[in-house]
């Protein structure tokens, strides 16, 4: 697993770069999850995994890291390489998806605990408040300060995917 040196030049230039310009979310930003399950299922998607995440949820579910992929995980062709995400049911739910919620809450990965505040959707004042015709949490509860928004934008950063090259 390696990443590209453009990718960590251009992380320390935005990381620099929000030092001098000003977000949209400097006074932070209303969010509470409303529990609807619309970012776990309704629509195909991926959640990509880590070998970390691979590894936590394994364990969590007293699998090995093989039977977990087999189980749990699809490959999903990128090119050159391809990225491991979890598997999804005919109707697009997570498989991890249970009447009473994420079976897995305690290891979810990554992307699930930073959404909304994933890199694409806080690019912008726009994609933010688009994202709103997804998630219904947008906008309502209390104010998440911009300390705790990037914390949340940063923990999945950089993106620790698996990859295996063809
Ligand atoms: S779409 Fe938003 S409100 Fe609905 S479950 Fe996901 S985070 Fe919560
Ligand atoms: S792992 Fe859990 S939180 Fe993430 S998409 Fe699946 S059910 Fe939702």
């Amino acid at each position: 697993m390696s990443f590209h040196p453009l990718c960590t030049i251009f992380a320390i230039f935005t990381k620099i770069l929000r030092l001098f310009i000003d977000m949209f979310y400097d006074n932070g930003l209303r969010f509470q999850c409303q529990m609807c399950r619309y970012c776990c299922s309704s629509e195909p998607g991926y959640v990509y995994l880590s070998d970390k995440e691979i590894e936590e949820e394994a364990d969590y579910l007293g699998l090995s890291r093989e039977e977990f992929i087999r189980k749990y995980c699809r490959y999903v062709d990128c090119g050159e390489y391809s990225l491991i995400s979890l598997q999804e049911t005919s109707d697009y739910d997570c498989i991890f998806l249970t009447e009473k919620g994420c079976g897995i809450y305690k290891v979810r990965p990554y992307q699930c605990r930073q959404y909304p505040f994933w890199k694409s959707i806080m690019s912008s004042k726009e994609a933010w408040e688009n994202e709103k015709n997804y998630c219904p949490g947008i906008g309502k509860g209390p104010i998440i300060p911009k300390r705790e928004i990037e914390k949340r934008m940063k923990d999945g950063d950089p993106p620790l995917m698996v990859f295996r090259k063809k």
